[in-house]
Parts: C-alpha cells; sequence; structure tokens
C-alpha cells in the first residue's frame, strides 16, 4: 500500500483482456507503482488468477470474483472471511436449485462456484417464470441473464461489482477521488454509475453507454486500449470535475 496514490479498479473480460492493448496497458503500470490494481469479475478466482498473471497485470491490492460475491486482498490473495459471512447469511444454492426444479423451459446446467448457478432458459416467458418463481418463494438472490447464450445465473443478492469495489476501497482508505474504474458490460454498470471517475472501452454494450453518467469517458479504443487512454487522461486531470460534480 505505501506509495499508491491511485487506484485502477477494473472488470477483466472484454476490458483488460481480449481486444488488444494487454501488454500497452501491463507495461504502463509497471512504469507507475503509485497506481494500485483492484481487478473486479465474473469469474473464480480459480481463473481469473491465471489470466491475471499471464498479461503480466500489476499484483492486485485486491480481487473480487463471481461478480464481488467474493473478496481476496494482496498478492497471496487472502479470502475475506468476513465479507463471505455476510454474503452466506441468506445464500442457500440448494434452495434455488429446488425452487427451480420442474420450471417449464429452465433446465440447471451446473455451477462454477459455490456463488453462481447456471440455468438453461428456453425463451422470456420462461425467464419470468423462473424470476417470478424465486420471489414468490422468498428466495435471497440476484439473477443474471445472458440473451446470447440462453443462460440464466443466479447469484446471491449482494453480488455486485460496485458493492465490493465501496468495501475495498474503505478496508483500504482509498477515497473515491482516488480511484478510477473501468467496465464493459452491464455487471459493470453498478462500477460506472458516477461515484467514481472511469472509462468505458469501446467494445462495451451499446445500452449501457447511453445510460452512464456524463463523468465516465467513452474511449474510441477497445479493451485495454481503451482503460489506458481513459487512465492517462484521468491521471493528467485527476480530481476537479469529480470535486465539482460532488459540491455541485
Ligand atoms: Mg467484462
Amino acid at each position: 500500500m505505501a506509495g499508491i496514490k491511485w487506484v485502477l479498479a477494473s472488470d477483466i473480460d472484454g476490458t483488460l483482456v481480449g481486444h488488444g492493448g494487454e501488454s500497452e496497458l501491463a507495461q504502463y503500470l509497471s512504469e507507475h507503482p503509485e497506481i494500485g490494481a483492484i481487478y473486479l469479475t465474473g469469474r473464480t478466482r480459480a481463473n481469473a488468477e491465471p489470466l491475471i498473471r499471464r498479461h503480466g497485470f500489476p499484483e492486485p491490492l485486491a480481487l473480487a470474483t463471481d461478480i464481488g460475491a467474493d473478496v481476496y486482498w494482496g498478492s497471496e490473495l487472502r479470502v475475506d472471511e468476513s465479507w463471505a459471512f455476510q454474503q452466506r447469511r441468506d445464500w442457500s444454492p440448494r434452495r434455488v436449485m429446488r425452487v427451480l426444479e420442474g420450471v417449464p423451459g429452465v433446465e440447471y446446467l451446473g455451477r462454477s462456484s459455490h456463488w453462481r448457478l447456471a440455468f438453461r432458459v428456453t425463451d422470456h416467458h420462461a425467464l419470468t417464470a423462473a424470476r417470478t418463481r424465486l420471489v414468490q418463494e422468498g428466495v435471497m438472490h440476484r439473477t443474471l441473464w445472458d440473451g446470447e447464450q440462453d443462460r440464466m445465473d443466479v447469484v446471491p443478492r449482494g453480488a455486485f461489482k460496485g458493492r465490493a469495489l465501496k468495501y475495498i476501497l474503505n478496508r483500504l482508505s482509498i477515497r473515491p477521488q482516488q480511484c478510477f474504474v473501468a467496465g464493459d458490460a452491464e455487471n459493470d454498470g453498478d462500477l460506472l454509475e458516477g461515484r467514481y471517475r472511469g472509462v468505458l472501452v469501446a467494445n462495451a454494450d451499446i445500452g449501457l453507454r447511453e445510460k452512464l453518467p456524463p463523468v465516465i469517458l467513452r474511449s474510441p479504443y477497445e479493451g485495454a486500449y481503451g482503460v489506458l487512454d481513459g487512465l492517462r487522461q484521468f491521471l493528467n486531470d485527476p480530481i476537479d470535475q469529480l470535486e465539482a460534480e460532488y459540491a455541485g
């Protein structure tokens, strides 16, 4: 933590990785050790960690996995037990499975982790039916819908990247003004809602682009090039705009 002045808090897939510029961004960050890295991903720890290392991105100050359901600290990635405990209090994957069993058009696919259950859902009727069932049965949850794969994931209701980031920054005593966020998709929406300066990369979902506040840069570059573009602009002019917005 010593010497950290700024933090890049970023999504991984589609933002840091997958659209080029990975090595340029990794190089830039290695030349700027005053910028700490926080990664927030839908992946599990087991498949996020190798990706961060393979591209030479900095060791994390923290890594939030499963859309913020788990938080890990530092380069040794110590799990945050109290955070996990909070998530676990009202999370019951077996209940989710039992309640959705027999709902027409909904088929259990499996779970990628303790926090994430995947279902194949045939159409919007089935999706609505599944969501209604979960609510009627009082199952605490949050659903994520991937229309391209006809897939619905059920995760703990507190699994939000923005919520995890707020917790991480608090614990590290990093102010929102020191934090720069980056993302590309719907599950980054609550990172990019205007609490922090940030960038939406060019390959992002179009719907998301229109929803975001002006404080979020829309980079003309994809992936890691977009993150680098946004980060450079932020570091040239880091404080005033956000403070003006807070004051206003
Ligand atoms: Mg993404």
